[in-house]
């Protein structure tokens, strides 16, 4: 018999990363806990670790983590229907719809097609604008933005400004044109062979990046006077994250299209398009379809995080701890940190060195789960139910992270100086 080593009682088992690794499609970097719990802005991992959840799941967990309302919500849904498939109707689906075209000023004449996740919404959102030919038959272009992010799929991922994430995958669908964030370029491209624009009130995943003052009003003028739709991506900024319900209302105009997801359902998977105007006539019976999409199940989360987003006013929550975050960052006075991008909850911190990759490590070892769009950022998108202990629980354990990155450069700085010092 083999004596059990006491050493490695566990050996029998494979730990979770190999087995992680042993069973996963190797699409994602590795994960950095096994997390096994969550309540309102906190998560905890398999050894009860505890982490401020800053990321909310990329901006999903709008309400944070295990929020009572939306478990109850959930809860009896699954007990009462969870699926009746398009064939039926369902009171939770009908309901969001008419929540939606309220909350975005899409009204009467607005309409909602579901589905499950933010890259669907954009692919028929693609669709719808396909849909925009004009009388003459001649709009056909499509217009998106270097460096934006639409999803993963073959038409978001057209539409995406990311090169080299395209390039393996050709051909896509065509008729993708990029053009820079700038006013004149802007200007330039869109005339009367336009379909649709699509843009991101703000590039999350760029490395939250603020359009130009102006540009959204102005895609809004040229985009009327030559009947392209202006679609809106506001699956990242929309429902509540930038401190108003949907990002466009900063702005003081309205799309033509809208698309949300990742906050909308709380952690549930839905997606939504929603159209205005005669836009949600361009889609007919038979041309777009989904089986998930719009289930009584995921419908019912959303009327629950949509139901506490109203109440408790977490849109001007966001706009208020934004505020305060976006002050306190700037007042630890680093040289690691150059400016603050971005708007409500949706942050992005510039820093002065590539050093984000290590900065978001640093402050997953303090306690604090942020993340690192690019080498240059780092990106906050808590939960919008933030308040003042989370607040300044961020400060601390932020602050700590900080520190410790600054003073490896600084340590780095020195013995790359004394190098030469030493050896000689
Ligand atoms: C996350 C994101 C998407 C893709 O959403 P998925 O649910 O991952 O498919 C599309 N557009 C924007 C702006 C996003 O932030």
């Amino acid at each position: 018999m083999t004596p059990i080593d006491p050493a490695q009682p566990e050996s029998a088992a494979p730990a979770w990363p190999q087995r992680y690794a042993g069973a996963i499609m190797p699409t994602f970097a590795p994960p950095l806990a096994l997390l096994v719990r969550g309540a309102g802005c906190y998560v905890w991992d398999d050894a009860g670790t505890e982490y401020l959840d800053f990321l909310a799941g990329i901006a999903v967990t709008a309400l944070g983590h295990a929020h009572p309302e939306l478990v109850a919500a959930v809860t009896a849904q699954v007990g009462a229907v969870a699926h009746v498939s398009n064939y039926f109707a369902s009171t939770p689906q009908i309901e969001l719809a008419e929540r939606l075209t309220r909350l975005t000023g899409a009204g009467e004449a607005g309409r909602v097609f579901f589905c499950n996740s933010g890259t669907e919404a954009n692919e028929a959102a693609f669709k719808l604008a396909r849909l925009n030919v004009g009388e003459t038959g001649k709009r056909t272009r499509m217009i998106t933005l270097t460096d934006s992010f639409h999803g993963r799929t073959m038409g978001a991922l057209a539409l995406s400004g990311k090169p080299a994430m395209r390039a393996p995958f050709l051909p896509v669908p065509g008729g993708v044109e990029h053009i820079a964030p700038t006013l004149a370029a802007l200007e330039a491209a869109i005339d009367d062979t336009v379909a649709a624009l699509f843009l991101e009130p703000v590039q999350g995943e760029a490395g939250v990046i603020d359009l130009p003052e102006g540009f959204l009003r102005r895609a809004r003028e040229l985009c009327t006077e030559h009947g392209a739709l202006l679609i809106l991506d506001e699956i990242q900024t929309g429902i509540g994250r930038t401190g108003a319900m949907f990002a466009y209302e900063h702005a003081g105009i309205q799309p033509d299209a809208l698309t949300l997801a990742k906050g909308l359902g709380g952690g549930l998977p839905i997606g939504a398009l929603v159209t205005f105007g005669a836009a949600s006539t361009l889609l007919q019976r038979g041309q777009h379809g989904t089986t998930f999409g719009g289930n009584p199940l995921v419908t019912a989360a959303g009327n629950a995080v949509l139901g506490v987003i109203e109440r408790d006013d977490l849109a001007g929550n966001a706009a208020r701890r934004g505020a305060e975050l976006r002050e306190l960052i700037l007042g630890f006075d680093s040289p690691l940190i150059s400016g603050v991008r971005g708007r409500g909850l949706l942050l992005g911190i510039a820093l002065t060195q590539p050093v984000a990759v290590e900065l978001a490590a640093a402050a997953f070892a303090a306690g604090l789960i942020v993340n690192a769009p690019n080498p240059l950022t780092i990106r906050l998108a808590p939960p919008l139910i933030v308040g003042d202990a989370e607040v300044a629980e961020f400060e601390r354990r932020f602050g700590r992270a900080l520190a410790v990155v600054t003073n490896a450069h600084a340590a780095a700085g020195a013995s790359v100086a004394q190098a030469p010092v030493a050896r000689s």
